[in-house]
């Protein structure tokens, strides 16, 4: 932020001819007097809405910050100073609870130590009123195109809306966190997956490939692409190199065509994004991470097919378990639960992160800002968070791999499961034989114990196809 006036003046002579005439009509220089009268207003912006997000340790920050910019140019710095107060007191309450010996606390000037603020913080899922990406998932015509693509994925299901109890937990019909609202005895609608025929039992229903797909291992042997193991270098069929940058290799000339026209096309030798996303400080924050690396893959795809992202095939039908745009008048108290807020936001993987992304893949993140805002990075992230799929690594035990497979993700989930998923370069549904169902055990009137145990093989024609909860909780 402090750069931003001296910046604009190195601009000025050696900025790219093509982009130039593109960025005047965005952007007008500002002289330094006029930068000292508006950066004071950018600050309060920030700190403020850091707060409301609850990011307390980069609004402590910009807090800190920004009141010493205001002593440098003698400007008013009480809105920072109530906010200053308001962290401290959040501060103060967590240290309480954290019971820490004196000498684990590293206390600032202002008696605050930064690290024991909480970094993560909390948004809500909005449905943007200027968001004309979504589309109604209940019309007809929507149901008929996922149809049409169902045709070739899962050629014995179709795609239905459903009425199903609205939740009031955690867990939402298509998502290990997240949830609609309502009252007891309120129903929402939302679309399933059913057998147009019957389906035999072992038999695999679904079989899908997708290429949003995440993975923060270091030295990859997986496919760039789809993420299946490489083959060996001396099969029949070796591992494909992108014939540009040698380091991105695919398992198939086939994934090498596909990610060209798909994501690669726009990133392909950027070598500054290979570490974005992967070098993560905090072991417990690595299914963060790989949400953000999604968002990267997302990104590329959408450069590359030069699609705005929300409309991307992969994006656009998932469910993103949104509320409605609410514009809160009400100023909110420090450390205010609010329970419309689910979706995680932090500066640094929700800003910081996504801006070093568009800048390593040569964009301008404030030329592109109506491709690639911030309420469009939270509605992707709102919905990859509702509907991602993970894998653990047998090398740590840590989520390595993620990825959005957007027909898969139709089904609803059920404690009494019918399908059994695995995902290897594709992902598949495969109907659970009657061993594999689940068995209900209950005390009956006599103490005896009463079993009840699915009776059917497969899946019958109507019925809904049911996954299981994740086994793995990303979240
Ligand atoms: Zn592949
Ligand atoms: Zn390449």
């Amino acid at each position: 932020l402090g750069d931003e006036g001296e910046k604009e003046d190195e601009n000025e002579g050696d900025g790219e001819e093509q982009n130039e005439d593109e960025e005047d009509d965005f952007f007008v220089p500002i002289t330094k007097a006029e930068y000292d009268s508006l950066i004071g207003e950018v600050y309060n912006l920030l700190v403020k809405s850091l707060l409301k997000c609850r990011c307390y340790r980069d609004a402590y920050d910009f807090c800190a910050r920004g009141i010493e910019l205001f002593h440098s140019l003698k400007q008013d710095d009480s809105i920072l100073q109530d906010a200053l107060g308001n962290i401290k007191k959040v501060y103060t309450s967590r240290r309480e609870k954290l019971d820490l010996s004196p000498s684990e606390e590293k206390k600032d000037d202002n008696g605050v130590d930064p690290r024991l603020l909480p970094a993560q913080g909390v948004a809500r899922r909005v449905l943007y009123p200027w968001n004309d990406h979504e589309p109604d998932r209940k019309a007809s015509e929507t149901l008929e195109l996922l149809n049409e693509i169902l045709k070739d994925v899962a050629p014995k299901c179709e795609v239905k809306a459903v009425a199903l109890p609205a939740l009031h937990g955690t867990a939402g019909p298509h998502g290990i966190n997240g949830g609609a609202k309502g009252q007891e005895g309120e129903v929402s609608i939302q679309l399933g997956l059913f057998a147009k025929e019957d389906i035999a039992p072992n038999e695999i229903l679904l079989r899908e490939t997708s290429l949003l797909t995440a993975t923060n291992r270091l030295h990859d042997d997986l496919c760039d692409a789809c993420n299946s193991p490489l083959p060996d270098l001396s099969s029949p069929n070796p591992p494909v190199p992108c014939s540009d940058c040698e380091d991105t290799i695919f398992c198939s000339q086939e994934c090498h065509d596909q990610a060209q026209e798909i994501y690669h096309g726009a990133i392909c030798g950027m070598e500054g994004l290979a570490s974005i996303g992967r070098d993560i400080p905090d072991p417990k924050d690595k299914a963060d991470y790989l949400y953000l690396l999604l968002l990267g893959r997302a990104l590329a795809m959408a450069a590359t097919q030069e699609m705005h992202p929300l409309d991307l095939p992969e994006v656009k039908y998932i469910w993103g378990d949104f509320c409605d745009f609410d514009l809160d008048p009400e100023p909110e108290e420090a450390g205010e639960k609010d329970d419309s807020a689910t979706l995680p936001f932090s500066f640094h993987l929700t800003i910081l992160q996504p801006i070093r992304l568009l800048e390593e893949m040569g964009l301008d993140p404030y030329a592109t800002l109506p491709t690639y805002d911030t309420w469009i990075l939270n509605t992707l992230y709102a919905k990859f968070r509702g509907t991602a799929s993970g894998r653990l690594s047998t090398w740590d035990g840590g989520p390595e791999l993620c990825a959005v497979h957007p027909l898969w993700c139709l089904a609803n989930h059920s404690c009494d499961p019918n399908v059994r998923w695995e995902w290897g370069g594709e992902i598949t549904f495969r109907a659970r034989g009657v061993e594999e169902r689940a068995v209900w055990r209950r005390k009956g009137a006599n103490g005896q114990v009463e079993e009840r145990k699915a009776e059917k093989e497969g899946i019958r024609m109507g019925e809904e196809i049911l996954n299981h909860y994740c086994d793995v909780d990303l979240s």
